[in-house]
């Protein structure tokens, strides 16, 4: 099977200590299982609606995690189950993550996601913000969240020297945190950048998750979703 073998030579690229989020939007439950049986349990959704729909239909021992924006009335649905959320951008999505958690009575895995790209689409915090809202109150209230690092996505191009320096500025960010205002954080570990094109950079720059959707299971067929 042509996508578990994408998924072994991915799997013999990357470090060991790098996790490997298998980006299953848009492909189908069968495609999921394939690599499944082959022993891969982490995958990564973007829409609330497929996760939840996914989740129900495929094995209880996989670690969904949830890699798009994210609308706070809809962080209800995954709370119960999601493994890791990469897309924090706000307090105010904080929070209701928070009180969803402390509803199902668990602590939802948290990564904040930074803006590092030069487009405008992306969504994230930047560096003021992000140090804004982790010294708010609000912020420290937060008991059923564990913030476990921070996420970014670079620029779409094939400029190797623009994606570099946005992966290079997350790493950045992330050790003065880490020096910093979650010092005391032991949870605080993670740094999750590269997608299909831009992975192998930013094992170089620090990354210890990548999220990797076609090239694993090839390209992706929008108008089917
Ligand atoms: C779709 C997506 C990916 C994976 O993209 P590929 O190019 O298919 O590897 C990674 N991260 C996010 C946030 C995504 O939405």
């Amino acid at each position: 099977m042509e996508t578990t073998s994408n998924l072994r030579e991915i799997l013999s690229e990357i470090p060991l200590h790098v996790t490997l989020v298998a980006v299953s939007k848009t492909y189908s439950t069968d495609d999921i299982m394939t690599i499944y049986r082959f022993g891969h349990r982490v995958f990564g959704e973007n829409k609330v609606q497929e996760l939840v729909s996914k989740y129900e239909q495929l094995p209880k021992d996989i670690k969904w995690h949830f890699i798009g924006h994210l609308q706070s009335n809809k962080v209800k649905y995954i709370a119960p189950f999601v493994n890791l959320i990469h897309s924090v951008d706000s307090l105010s999505l904080l929070k209701e993550i928070d009180k969803q958690a402390k509803k199902c009575n668990r602590t939802v895995n948290v990564l904040l996601q930074v803006y590092i790209a030069k487009e405008e689409t992306k969504f994230g915090l930047d560096e003021k913000e992000l140090i804004a809202l982790v010294e708010t109150s609000d912020f420290l209230a937060c008991e059923n969240v564990r913030v476990c690092g921070l996420m970014g996505m670079a620029t779409n191009s094939d400029n190797v020297t623009v994606i570099r320096n946005e992966f290079r500025s997350l790493s950045a960010l992330f050790g003065k945190l880490k020096d910093t205002v979650f010092s005391k954080n032991e949870c605080f570990t993670e740094i999750s950048m590269g997608m299909s094109s831009d992975y192998v950079i930013a094992i170089e720059e620090g990354s210890s998750i990548v999220r990797i959707g076609s090239k694993i299971f090839g390209e992706r067929n929008y108008s089917k979703s």
